[in-house]
């Protein structure tokens, strides 16, 4: 017996062919048969994979042709109204992806990961009736291979803790007309075989919940615990501690409890419990939520511990979470250094860990063949040479960054922003962009032209410069007053810098899913990071020299950088940031002494690494806070200092803004007219604030009235002198036909404004 688990397994394809099927059926190129061929090789290979990796419990239903969420919609027949005319496929991509006639269901992020799920949209007329094709049809396609999976599905409680109310209300008010279509469903996959697992996700369950919440999960697992006798359920949590259910699981009918220990150690305090309850636990002990090779002997340790606890008998081992977060296979990494590579581990080679893992962990080292043997070894080898590598430790960057006494600006923001009207003299409603212009498919072309070695450096260089001149003239044109180079050198907002910084590594294929077909691929931080030269000094200068106009120098925060990065698990986030903070401050004295005037420090990530629960959320506050304010410790008083964030909720977090100190922050509010901005009045917010004046998501161009009315509403909250206007983020995913007019627009509803004040 392996004894051993995978939560879930990514579904995109090690050649993201599950992304390229899709993208040509939405492009009508091919038809939705060959999607569904490519979707079932797919998942059989997975399966392959999986079985051949010696796993023994493998998922079905973990596959999905856009997202589980959605799946789990569909299932409940929780179908929005606007939808209601649609079926089968066309049904499903238009509830993900809208058409022109009905918007898109609402997407967000999972838990504190980059993968985003389609909100649900529930209301107290609903009526749900069960679905469940795609559970039985893949449990029936997984069989026929002679593999007999379990069957995961996402739980009522946590499906219906990330839903929304389109009636306002309670989303667990739904409570009651939810479970009757779970039980069914349980008994529809017990007819299936003698005997079935199913997974029940409920990840909700590491977030600080209300009593109210809580006491649904008696009832909850009492009844689905009773469907059926054949039905062993797993309940399983992931991304932290879920101690206060595992509390009341232990006392349901349930088969097993699954229990992340790596981001979650809390979990430990839960053993006990679980011991006695006699329930299975199914240890997460392999990271699903980075790329570094398992150290088996220390996670040997970590087991045992557990082990003296929960009897052995009664452990599975498994992933910390579904692998869905981590890149496929490092089979196709040719250009990564041999050492480095020697210390990652995608999904593919993490299945081999688990299964060497369960081995040396349920049979001891004596049981293992010579493959397993060599594998261990190397392992051991692999991490002890990762642990004394000079290629990650450097005594310079580590001297330096101890005894960075700088922490924060010189002067009060009040003063700072005087002195800075003045050398820069800027109106009221002083216009500007985020950053970023559109990346055009020439300059796409022209960058990976340049990586593969086809064109000279000094061709694209020249190619840059042309978009810049282009970009600065339109601005200009158009009557905008703080200007931005367009940032067309740039890839990616992460990737450039850690392109940049030494102890960044890139892959050639590391894709993870964020969303439907769309697919991430982060750098990873595998050592101690300096800045061995400028890094947006050229560019910035050179844009500035093209005009007489205030052109503003466009870095990513260190927050930002850290969190869309894979971070070294070596050393803890706080102090890897502070090294990113180190080198930026660096480059925000070379931008201030060649001459930059206005320096912007995106902090587009820096909610979204937020963790789930409050104790940790303190730690993170104080160090993320902290980091940014040594990123812009060396801008000169008269050095105005700008920040971004992307749309999020700024109520919880005002204090920390405030605390960053930037002169001016800009965010995205343009979808919710002045909502967002109250806070920053409620608080007496006294620095300068940027919202998002129109929604860049979208292709439509925004009216010169619609901007006025929007500025309007602005300025409802806060007075003139306080407000800068902006689009809500980057212009870079949007065409030039869309952002000349939007700007154009956006300048004369100002001057309209302006005029009227
Ligand atoms: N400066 C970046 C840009 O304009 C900011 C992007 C972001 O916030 N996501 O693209
Ligand atoms: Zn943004």
């Amino acid at each position: 017996m392996s004894k051993n688990y995978i939560v879930g397994f990514p579904r995109i394809g090690e050649q993201r062919e599950l992304k390229r099927v899709l993208e040509e059926f939405w492009a009508k190129k091919c038809l939705f048969d060959d999607v569904l061929k490519v979707a079932l090789e797919l998942k059989k290979r997975h399966w392959e994979y999986q079985r051949d990796a010696g796993i023994e419990y493998i998922s079905s239903n973990d596959f999905s042709l856009y997202d589980n969420m959605l799946d789990t919609s569909v299932m409940l027949g929780a179908i929005p109204k606007r939808f209601a005319h649609l079926s089968g496929e066309e049904l499903y991509f238009t509830m993900a992806r809208g058409n022109e006639k009905c918007v898109a269901m609402e997407m967000t992020k999972w838990f504190n990961t980059n993968y985003h799920y389609i909100v649900p949209e529930l209301s107290l007329e609903d009526n749900y009736s069960l679905n469940a094709t795609k559970i039985i049809e893949e449990y029936s396609e997984a069989k026929k291979l002679g593999i007999k999976t379990k069957i995961n599905i996402i739980g009522p409680i946590t499906y219906l803790g990330l839903s929304k109310r389109v009636d306002r209300g309670n989303v667990y008010e739904l409570w009651s007309k939810i479970i009757p279509i779970y039980e069914e469903l349980l008994k529809t996959i017990s007819t299936l075989d003698d005997e079935i697992i199913v997974q029940i996700d409920e990840p909700i369950f590491v977030k600080e919940l209300d009593t109210k919440v809580l006491n649904l999960i008696k009832p909850t697992y009492d009844r689905l615990g009773r469907v059926s006798p054949n039905i062993k359920i797993a309940v399983v949590t992931y991304f932290e501690h879920s101690n206060e259910a595992t509390k009341i699981l232990v006392h349901t009918p349930i088969w097993a409890l699954g229990l992340d220990f790596l981001h979650g150690d809390e979990n430990l305090k839960s053993l006990e419990l679980i011991a006695s309850s006699g329930k299975k636990l199914i240890a997460g002990v392999v990271d699903g939520r980075n790329i570094w090779r398992c150290d088996i002997v220390k996670t040997l340790t970590l087991l045992e511990d557990i082990a003296k606890v929960v009897e052995k008998e009664n452990i599975l081992l498994g992933s910390s979470c579904s692998l869905l977060h981590t890149p496929f296979t490092l089979k196709y990494e040719e250009k990564m250094s041999s050492e480095i590579k020697e210390w990652l581990s995608f999904a593919l080679e993490k299945l081999n860990e688990i299964s060497l893992l369960s081995k040396l962990f349920f049979d001891a080292e004596s049981s293992l063949d010579e493959r397993e043997k060599e594998a261990f070894q190397s392992n051991t080898e692999a991490n002890k040479k990762r642990k004394n590598s000079p290629l990650i430790h450097d005594k310079a960057v580590q001297e330096r960054v101890k005894n960075h006494k700088k922490l924060q600006r010189e002067g009060e923001a009040k003063d700072r922003l005087k002195l800075q009207r003045e050398i820069l003299g800027y109106k009221d409603l002083v216009t500007t962009t985020i950053g970023s212009f559109p990346q055009t498919p020439e300059l796409r072309s022209a960058r990976s032209d340049f990586k593969n070695a086809l064109i000279s450096k000094e061709r694209y260089e020249e190619e840059i410069k042309k978009y810049i001149d282009e970009c600065v003239a339109f601005q200009e044109e158009c009557g905008l007053e703080v200007l931005v180079h367009g940032e067309p050198e740039r890839n990616d907002m992460v990737e450039y810098f850690g392109e940049q910084l030494s102890g960044y590594g890139f892959s050639q294929n590391g894709w993870v899913q964020s969303y439907g077909s769309r697919c991430v691929k982060p750098p990873f931080i595998y050592g101690d990071i300096s800045r061995p030269r400028p890094m947006t000094i050229d560019w910035i200068t050179y844009a500035q020299s093209r005009t007489n106009r205030i052109m503003k120098g466009m870095l990513t925060g260190p927050v930002t950088i850290l969190n869309w990065s894979f971070v070294r698990d070596d050393m803890p986030r706080g102090e890897v940031s502070k090294q990113i903070a180190v080198a930026l401050s660096d480059e925000i004295d070379d931008l201030q002494n060649a001459g930059i005037k206005i320096i912007q420090v995106d902090e587009a990530a820096f909610k979204e690494g937020y963790p789930l629960r409050s104790a940790k959320i303190k730690v993170y506050e104080a160090w993320a806070t902290r980091d940014f304010k040594i990123a812009v410790s060396s801008a000169k008083k008269e050095t105005q200092i700008h920040t971004h964030m992307c749309y999020s909720e700024f109520n919880d977090i005002i204090d920390t803004i405030e605390d960053m100190d930037a002169d001016v922050i800009s965010i995205e509010t343009a979808r919710s007219g002045n909502e967002l901005l109250k806070i920053f009045k409620k608080v007496g917010y006294t620095k300068e604030v940027g919202p998002g004046v129109y929604d860049i998501h979208s292709p439509r161009i925004p009216s010169v009235e619609e901007i006025v009315k929007q500025i309007e509403l602005l300025l409802e909250v806060l007075p003139k002198e306080q407000l800068w206007i902006n689009p809500d983020c980057g212009l870079k995913t949007r065409k030039w036909e869309e952002v000349k007019p939007s700007l154009q627009n956006m300048v004369e509803a100002v001057r309209i404004v302006r005029e009227k004040l």
